[in-house]
């Protein structure tokens, strides 16, 4: 589509809420327009987390919109925009940039979601959801040709940059179906263990989910949330600036977590 009059936040949160089916999630924070800034969008900034040095990024190459992973106003968190939400939503307000987030329709995306790129980068196959009987399920099973957990450990590392912490299932055989799910999913390892997988990736791990790995059998892959959410905001800032032919920068803020 070509620019041709003033492109607004509610323009692209439109496409995007349709691109990604956003209404059709239960999500744990509100998905597409959070906050609006007002100005008219001539270049937008993609993070996978609205922090303020995302903000500051986005302020020093004069953008007017900032699309991200991980947003504000996230269920069960106070409501009154004070201390550092207020300061973030205080500089986005001062400069006039719209915050526009899209958390579990972004994870879930058959085509450009932080799942789907991350099994494809990874070289697996997805084959199914692992929760088959959702409306909307996030997270995948997928197929790779049989390894053993030191080859999916180095692929892991070269792809994303970083060596996963691995939780052995303490078993023999090796890995040929794996539960994926990006992020903060590490107890989704039982579902993973209940659908037959032999290996679970994700994102986070939490202290328990060092003996459900052990005590289900299964082996875990913790990769990085941030590092396996990278992916999918990326790729639809590349599909907003070829929709509204405008400048989309994607900027880094290192994370280790
Ligand atoms: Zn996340």
């Amino acid at each position: 589509m070509k620019k041709d009059s003033a492109l607004f936040a509610q323009d692209i949160t439109k496409f995007c809420d349709d691109y990604l089916s956003a209404a059709s999630f239960q999500d744990y924070c509100p998905n597409g327009l959070q906050v609006d800034g007002g100005a008219a969008i001539n270049h937008i900034v993609t993070g996978v987390t609205a922090s303020e040095a995302l903000i500051d990024a986005a302020i020093k190459i004069d953008a007017d919109a900032i699309l991200v992973h991980h947003g504000y106003f996230w269920k069960g968190e106070p409501a009154p925009i004070t201390g550092m939400k207020g300061k973030r939503i205080r500089k986005l307000m001062q400069h006039g940039i719209s915050l526009i987030a899209y958390h579990l329709p972004l994870d879930a995306h058959p085509e450009i979601g932080n799942n789907a790129i991350l099994a494809r980068n990874l070289g697996l196959t997805i084959t199914g959801a692992l929760y088959p009987t959702e409306a909307r399920p996030v997270g995948n099973i997928a197929t790779c040709p049989p390894q053993d957990s030191d080859e999916l450990c180095q692929t892991i590392e070269k792809v994303l940059g970083r060596k996963p912490l691995f939780i052995s299932g303490n078993r023999d055989a090796q890995i040929s179906s794996i539960g994926i799910c990006s992020g903060g999913a590490q107890d989704m390892i039982d579902q993973a263990a209940m659908m037959g997988c032999e290996a679970y990736i994700s994102g986070e791990i939490s202290e328990r989910t060092t003996h459900s790995a052990r005590e289900l059998g299964i082996d875990y892959f913790a990769c990085g949330h941030h590092a396996t959410e990278l992916g999918g905001i990326e790729a639809l800032g590349k599909v907003v600036s070829e929709q509204f032919n405008i400048p989309v920068t994607f900027i880094g803020i290192d994370n280790p977590a």
